[in-house]
């Protein structure tokens, strides 16, 4: 994930409200989830012996469509247990978009651990990327001087592209080209959720076509840790190996898997409300009609917000800290926190902690801050 600003505050921190929109994995558990983790039936799970644990893989399996899952500590382990299984040659290519997370954010571990290498495609604002370039990428009948292609990888919702939906017609196509060469596709589906909501599909048909998904509990779902690697059977099988070798076999973590269940139960349909939030959010920026501060609102279709700034008037860095800044004149007292994405652009993401209170004093202080850097550059300008 991108640097995150220092808060910075002048008085009494406790008298200052504070809304965090770095990330929806800074959600804490709800109280639901921590009442079920209390009285959790647990096991040694990696004896197969926790009945909690057992009984989410099986759910999650269920509502993906898929034979079996397993459970893993993070979406990072998740996605590379799934390059190491598809990619089980060392050398072996994989083709990923190049705003992926598996690309970024994941310390280049399909390189490091997996011994896969990556063949970039280039991802468009939507999150997809061109069919035609993935035809080009795929070796077809390599020869002795090429490796293969093991798998194909997307994101989805895609996090960088500020939350996309895949296209479900883009997903089908893709999928028959991956098929008519014979290509697995793993769906860092991190955010998977948030698509299924915004898109009303049921999650078993966005992932119909892929050979493994894999979905975090602990980002908008709100639970502490946790991801779910789903495929068949015969894939879980070696996954399961592979998240041991990996250190990532825990034991009585039925403890965690109750908070899953209860994120599976609760706190899906509950996503539209951070949808909502966020437009919301995006809405009263655009109102301002500023060429300072922009959000393209078309875009706004989930928890994730990209916001533009004029880089030549303020930086990213710059507009951060004045949001993790409260000053005695300010008439909000209010630190928002957002998270860097480059010069020109924040990242702010929804979650279920950020209330109706929450998203209007975020909003006043957004608002307050444009307003300031608007007037102290109009003045520089003139
Ligand atoms: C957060 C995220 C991951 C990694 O999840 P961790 O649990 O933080 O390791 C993977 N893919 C995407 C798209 C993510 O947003």
């Amino acid at each position: 994930m991108p640097p995150v600003v220092q808060v910075i505050t002048h008085g009494d921190i406790n008298e200052v409200h504070v809304v965090d929109l770095r990330s929806d994995t800074v959600s804490k558990p709800t109280p639901a989830m921590r009442k079920a983790m209390a009285v959790a039936e647990v096991g040694d799970d990696v004896m197969g012996e926790d009945p909690t644990v057992q009984k989410l893989e099986a759910k999650a399996a269920g509502i993906l469509g898929k034979e079996a899952a397993v459970f893993v500590p993070s979406g990072t382990m998740a996605n590379l247990i799934a390059i190491m299984v598809h990619c089980n040659q060392r050398g072996s290519e994989f083709i990923a978009g190049h705003t992926s997370h598996i690309f970024l954010f994941e310390q280049g571990g399909s390189a490091a651990l997996a011994g896969a290498q990556c063949a970039l495609v280039a991802n468009k604002n939507d999150g997809t990327f061109c069919l035609d370039e993935v035809r080009e990428r795929i070796r077809v009948g390599p020869d002795f001087h090429e490796t293969f292609t093991s798998l194909i990888t997307i994101e989805n919702t895609h996090n960088m592209c500020g939350g996309q939906v895949l296209p479900l017609t883009w997903l089908d196509e893709l999928a028959q080209l991956a098929n008519s060469h014979n290509i697995p596709i793993h769906m860092d589906g991190a955010r998977l959720m948030n698509a299924v909501v915004q898109s009303k599909v049921p999650a078993s048909r966005i992932v119909r076509d892929m050979a493994s998904v894999c979905f975090c509990l602990s980002k908008g779902l709100g639970c502490p840790i946790g991801s779910l690697l789903c495929g068949t059977k015969t894939f879980i099988t070696k996954a399961r190996r592979t998240r041991k070798m990996l250190g990532g076999g825990l034991r009585q973590c039925g403890i965690i898997a109750a908070a899953g269940l209860i994120a599976l139960e609760q706190m899906v349909e509950r996503l539209q409300i951070d949808h909502e939030h966020m437009y919301t959010i995006a809405k009263a920026i655009d109102d301002l009609d500023s060429d300072l501060i922009r959000v393209d609102l078309k875009m706004v279709k989930t928890n994730i917000a990209m916001v533009r700034l004029d880089r030549t008037r303020v930086t990213a860095d710059a507009f951060l800290k004045r949001l993790a800044t409260v000053k005695d004149t300010d008439s909000v007292k209010v630190i928002v926190k957002g998270s860097y994405r480059n010069d020109g652009c924040i990242r702010l993401v929804l979650h279920w902690e950020v209330t109706d209170d929450d998203v209007n004093k975020a909003i006043e202080k957004i608002l307050l801050v444009a307003h300031e850097f608007n007037n102290s550059t109009l003045k520089i300008l003139v």
